[in-house]
């Protein structure tokens, strides 16, 4: 749990993190590297084996050349691990926007100029031939007419094409900021929505339970023991577990549930139109869906048993702010931790809550 987590580095974190640097310093040297920091942080990254994509980019490369350049990993770096990889792609994609918009902008002016020009060449035209009876001067003003018809047909065909060309690139903006805040709200690791979607999923589901006047339920879940399996089986199939209880949890969720990895090895789920009773049955069949897998090591093939993970869950009384519902789905985590694990534990008993609901007094 996480007051467990929040111990100083035990003995085992000390030797699989000395792994890590061990393996970076190697890669280093082989690839015959300086060992700067940012250098050592993308190997010991790969070491540590928890972003795919960086692990995949370098592993394409080795597979390819055998070995590595210094600029291939300056690319690798920008794309998987630059802290402002985001915020850089939102610029970009913002800024291409705007330049989008004002170059609309442009085309509009010059085409409500131009319009205005041929209006006026219109009304010149008018006043002259109701002066003249002359052919050749009326021959002269047709002239002119059918020069600045030309001219408006040609703003007009530029215009349009120029605004079909936007339409397009105004789409595919739209496409990349979509992808991006896609990303901005997802889980690499698990593709369950992330940390800062949690909070806003909850506190959205809140202001709906109150303005309906609807239930709303929270599980908070946390995998037992999981600071063992890694030490005994490694961080890499650490993570493989945690991605295997996102999909238990996902699988065991539907609707209007949003399901999230809240932090490390702990996952929430907010249930919104759920009572407590209804969300003890949800947390009962995740509990039983992670314990009914067999770990099989996937390079190995070897069994490496199950695991069971413990449940809190908390129900939304009148007046809760988001912390309260969160602690109170915590609370019952540790509850559930303390009766020995493999539990689901609720902050009051559902059977009271059951009888409640049929007595329609709730
Ligand atoms: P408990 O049953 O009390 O929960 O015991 P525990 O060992 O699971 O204790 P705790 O919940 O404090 O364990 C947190 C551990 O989860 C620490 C770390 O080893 C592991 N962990 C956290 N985040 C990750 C991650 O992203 N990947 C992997 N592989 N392990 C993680
Ligand atoms: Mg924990
Ligand atoms: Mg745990």
């Amino acid at each position: 749990m996480t007051s467990h987590a929040a111990n100083a580095m035990d003995n085992s974190d000390f030797k699989r993190t000395y792994i890590y640097g061990e393996s970076a310093l190697g890669n280093l040297k082989k690839n015959q590297m300086p060992a700067y920091p940012r250098n050592y942080e993308i190997w010991y990254t790969y070491a540590a084996g928890f972003n795919r994509g960086l692990n995949k980019a370098i592993n394409d490369i080795l597979r390819t050349n055998g070995s590595i350049t210094l600029s291939q990993l300056d690319t690798i770096y920008n794309e998987h691990l630059a802290p402002s990889r985001l915020g850089d792609r939102v610029d970009e994609v913002g800024g291409k926007i705007s330049s989008e918009i004002r170059s609309i902008v442009r085309e509009v002016e010059g085409y409500i100029s131009a319009t205005s020009q041929y209006g006026d060449a219109l009304m010149g035209a008018s006043h002259n031939l109701s002066k003249t009876e002359d052919r050749n001067v009326i021959r002269e003003i047709v002239s002119q007419l059918i020069n600045s018809t030309k001219e408006a047909e040609e703003q007009n065909r530029t215009l349009s094409e120029q605004l079909a060309a936007s339409q397009a690139q105004v789409q595919q903006l739209r496409e990349s900021l979509d992808t991006i805040r896609y990303e901005s709200l997802t889980d690499d690791l698990t593709t369950l929505a992330n940390r800062k979607h949690f909070d806003r999923s909850l506190e959205q589901a809140m202001e709906e339970a109150v303005e309906n006047d609807e239930p709303l339920s929270l599980l908070m879940t946390d995998i037992d023991h999981f600071k063992k399996f890694n030490d005994t089986y490694g961080h890499q199939t650490g993570d493989q577990v945690l991605r295997l209880v996102a999909v238990a949890v996902k699988q065991n969720v539907k609707g209007r549930d949003v399901p999230c990895r809240y932090g490390g090895e702990e996952f929430a789920v907010v249930l919104p139109n759920t009572n407590l009773r209804q969300a003890v049955a949800v947390a009962e069949s995740i509990r039983k869906a992670v314990m009914a897998k067999e770990l099989i090591k996937r390079s190995t093939g070897e069994n490496l048993g199950r695991i069971t993970i413990s449940i809190g869950c908390s129900t939304l009384s009148k007046g809760d702010t988001m912390q309260d519902l969160i602690e109170r789905a915590d609370q019952s985590l540790y509850t559930a931790k303390r009766g020995g694990r493999n539990l689901v534990k609720c902050e009051t008993d559902p059977d009271v809550n059951l009888l409640l609901d049929e007595t329609g007094v709730a």
